[in-house]
């Protein structure tokens, strides 16, 4: 099956065609039709399995047309468990909206947050975040969740499992209630289960 059978335009099925993507991978070819729908999505799939794809490519899809995002705003919120993760998903976000005129950006801890500061000011569309520094970031006012209207969980397992936990109900308390939640995990434990009953009401539910 082809990129464009999955509903996703033009300037998206030729970013991933130019990087020699032939076809959707099972978790996109699953994923991308239910986020594409609006719907929460709890999905058990591990890394290599091509699952940034699945949750980037539909949120490119979603905002793609939306207007030029106001200054310390964000409309999709993805937290991940490191600083390392943050920064390859965003390149992806970077590599597959190539063709569309969204923004993007990486936020972690264990750097100055003056950059970071100057960067939300300009409005970001797509912001990639460990929890700590997003939570830090959101009580110095740096940002603000009015016009967040989605969030994705990735790696949740191993978010749990750094402690995270009290710093997402933090985030995710503060958060605007109408809003689509994507929920990735390798393991779908008892814990990932619990978080996703407060975090993704009602979910479709994949695994791979
Ligand atoms: P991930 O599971 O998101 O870490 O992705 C694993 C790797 O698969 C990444 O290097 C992607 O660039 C690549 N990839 C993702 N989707 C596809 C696809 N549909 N066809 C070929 N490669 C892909």
């Amino acid at each position: 099956m082809p990129f464009s059978k999955l509903g996703l335009s033009a300037p998206i099925v030729s970013a991933v065609t130019e990087l020699g993507y032939t076809s959707p991978t099972p978790i996109q070819a699953q994923a991308i039709p239910v986020i594409l729908k609006g719907k929460n999505l709890l999905a058990a799939a591990q890394t290599g399995t091509g699952k940034t794809a699945s949750f980037v490519l539909p949120i490119l899809e979603r905002f793609k047309d939306a207007p030029k995002i106001r200054a310390k705003r964000i409309r999709a919120l993805i937290l991940v468990p490191t600083r390392e993760l943050a920064l390859q998903v965003e390149e992806n976000i970077a590599l597959y909206g190539k063709h569309l005129p969204l923004t993007s950006m990486a936020m972690y801890g264990g750097v100055d947050s003056g950059p970071q500061k100057q960067r939300l000011i300009q409005g970001v569309d797509i912001l990639v975040a460990t929890p700590g520094r997003l939570l830090d970031m959101y009580t110095q006012r740096a940002l603000h969740f009015d016009e967040l209207s989605l969030l994705v969980l990735d790696e949740a397992d191993r978010m749990l499992d750094m402690g995270f936990i009290e710093d997402i109900n933090k985030i995710i308390e503060r958060l605007p209630k109408d809003r689509q939640n994507l929920l990735f995990s390798a393991t779908l434990s008892k814990q990932v289960r619990f978080l996703a009953k407060t975090a993704v009401a009602h979910p479709v539910e994949i695994s791979i």
